[in-house]
């Protein structure tokens, strides 16, 4: 079964290999009905997407984005929906996020080269194209040279929050994160939240913050993580939403576009939070 909804999806504006209107029709081919672009610190997708997104009838496409920050020991994303690419504050926010991917990434082919990896900058930034730069695409290259199968073995050890090449990179706070988007008239969500320690202690801050829903219906989340965060988010008032997080870098296996188990109502309660938060949005791009 095909979901109606799928609020979590990559392209090639960051780490997906598909570009915006191939994730689009990919998506509306299996029978998504409401799909969210949530690139990396990115809405360079929108645009195209949303011209794919025209050619299916019955199809909305939400522009979202996806916001990597930082708690101590542990990365938080939250996915920010309906913002407006159009506004300036937001690319301001974005522009800054993606800078701080650059020299970052630099920096982990520097220390993967002085451990004896020969991978090189030019490699990532090919991989990488226009889009913004992430460790997938610095993986990229460590497949390409041969030293690791795929991509997920980078992050075993080498690029991964403990690996020996990791870099750290400038980030906000979740709750920072969450008030701008709810800010900018967007809905907060956070993602993936099934690894997250002291989980209830976060969703306290951020429902306090503006937090709408979080990620129930995740990827491969089996259905004892389901009921878990299932009832979390009933605990705090938070729709259960979810995406497969579809980048097309996993390899065999990789849940599809739609391959979730996310309820209709969920995709409705979504769409409504939305269009409530349309006036905010409307009275910041008609100021500017
Ligand atoms: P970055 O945005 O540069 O911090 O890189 C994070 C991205 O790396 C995530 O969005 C995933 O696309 C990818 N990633 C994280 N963990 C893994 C993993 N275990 N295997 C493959 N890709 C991963
Ligand atoms: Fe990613
Ligand atoms: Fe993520
Ligand atoms: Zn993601």
């Amino acid at each position: 079964m095909v979901s109606k909804g799928d609020f979590h999806l990559h392209s090639t504006a960051s780490d997906g290999v598909l570009s915006p209107a191939e994730v689009v029709d990919l998506a509306a081919g299996r029978g998504v009905r409401v799909l969210a672009l949530t690139d990396h610190d990115s809405t360079e997708g929108v645009a195209e997407a949303r011209q794919a997104a025209a050619r299916w009838p019955g199809l909305t496409l939400i522009s979202g984005v996806e916001m990597g920050t930082d708690i101590p020991g542990a990365e938080v994303h939250v996915v920010g929906l309906f913002l407006e690419p159009e506004d300036a504050e937001l690319q301001a926010a974005l522009r800054r996020l993606r800078d701080s991917r650059v020299g970052r990434a630099q920096r982990m082919v520097e220390k993967l080269r002085a451990l004896g990896y020969d991978v090189t900058w030019e490699q990532v930034l090919r991989f990488a194209g226009d889009g913004a730069v992430g460790r997938p695409h610095v993986a990229h290259a460590l497949v390409e040279k041969g030293y690791i199968e795929n991509v997920s073995q980078a992050f075993e050890g080498l690029i991964d929050r403990n690996g020996v090449a990791y870099v750290e990179r400038e980030k906000m706070t979740p709750a920072e994160a969450v008030r701008t988007i709810v800010r900018l008239g967007g809905v907060a969500v956070l993602a993936h939240p099934a690894d997250l320690e002291r989980l209830d202690e976060l969703l306290a801050e951020l429902k306090d913050a503006g937090l709408a829903a979080m990620e129930v219906y995740y990827k491969d989340y089996d259905e004892a993580t389901i009921a878990r965060l299932r009832d979390a988010a009933d605990r705090f008032g938070l729709i259960p939403g979810g995406g497969t997080d579809f980048h097309g870098i996993f390899g065999e296996g990789e849940p599809l576009p739609g391959d979730i188990p996310l309820p209709d109502w969920v995709a409705d309660r979504i769409l409504e939070l939305g269009a409530k938060a349309r006036a905010v949005r409307e009275r910041r791009t008609a100021s500017r």
